[in-house]
């Protein structure tokens, strides 16, 4: 059996295309344009890539975007002082900070300080509680991507076995929370997991949200099974692969995405829907 793949560029691509209609809809008859603020602090090259790709991603969406770049040893109060400003200022829809941060900085304290209303990373300790509830503000992009991806299928997912490798903030544990919502059964596995291919085993939707490339092999997946890989990590030759042994894992699994075009172009897209989201809440 080779398994149906995700096609993460298809959808994205069409999602976007619906995101500009609204945005240049939202234009038309309120004045409105999304705009999105990216804040880069450092010379990381994958950050620059993303920032980059997020910008991008913006104008050809016909949404604004304001980016600020600052030097890695920028003080902290710089970039607090350019996050209250953008807060106050009623053009910004969405505020993100790329990261990492450099070490001198207190990246909770960073992300505390955009306000919540525009935090479309949704990575705010009020949004993050708030999708704990249940009842989610902005949802963080690249969970929000994959749940959209595993809608796709068409399968009915109440009751399903979810197995997360991977416990991040900004990816495994929103994961976690999300396929809770839609009635799966979930585990979170992570680095001290004893028997991980036991779980992995068990699993109708896998997700591989660790940063290992190849670690989920063949032997580890369920047949039939949905398999999303959410890792991005660069070979020695320079080609990015995921954390799924690709090649091997297609021949079991039911469903499977691909890296690169699986996850990565959905994340971006949803940061577009997040930020649409903020503007749309801004109209009377
Ligand atoms: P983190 O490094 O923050 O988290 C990795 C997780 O994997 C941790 O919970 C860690 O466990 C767990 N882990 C590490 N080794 C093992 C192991 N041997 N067995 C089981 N679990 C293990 O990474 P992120 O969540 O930020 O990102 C994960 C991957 O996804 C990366 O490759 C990243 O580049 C990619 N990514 C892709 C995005 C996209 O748009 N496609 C967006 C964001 C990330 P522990 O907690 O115990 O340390």
């Amino acid at each position: 059996m080779t398994a149906h793949i995700l096609d993460g560029n298809a959808l994205a691509q069409r999602m976007r295309a619906e995101l500009a209609e609204k945005a240049a809809a939202l234009a038309a008859t309120q004045g409105v344009t999304p705009c999105l603020a990216v804040i880069l602090v450092g010379e990381d090259p994958a950050s620059q890539v993303y920032v980059r790709n997020k910008v991008a991603a913006c104008e050809k969406a016909g949404f604004a975007s304001l980016k600020f770049t600052y030097a890695a040893d920028v003080e902290p109060a710089v970039v607090l002082a350019q996050i209250a400003a953008l807060n106050a200022d009623p053009r910004v829809h969405g505020i993100l900070v790329q990261l990492p941060l450099p070490r001198h900085f207190d990246a909770e304290a960073v992300l505390a300080a955009i306000s919540p209303e525009k935090d479309v990373d949704g990575f705010h300790a009020e949004n993050v509680g708030a999708l704990v509830q249940g009842q989610p503000r902005f949802i963080p992009c690249t969970p929000f991507g994959v749940m959209k991806m595993l809608a796709e299928t068409g399968l009915d997912l109440r009751g399903a076995e979810a197995v997360i490798v991977g416990r991040s903030n900004i990816v495994g544990k929103p994961m976690a929370l999300l396929l809770l919502q839609q009635d799966c059964t979930v585990t979170v596995c992570h680095s001290r997991t004893r028997d991980l291919a036991a779980h992995t085993r068990r699993a109708d939707v896998l997700v591989a949200a660790v940063g290992k490339p190849k670690m989920i092999t063949a032997e580890m997946v369920k047949p039939g099974a949905i398999v999303i890989d959410v890792g991005i990590n660069r070979l020695a030759d320079g080609k990015l692969c995921g954390d799924v042994d690709f090649d091997a894992v297609k021949e079991v699994a039911g469903w499977i995405t691909p890296v690169p075009g699986g996850v990565g172009p959905m994340t971006i897209t949803m940061l577009l829907a997040n930020t649409l989201l903020a503007a749309e809440r801004t109209l009377p």
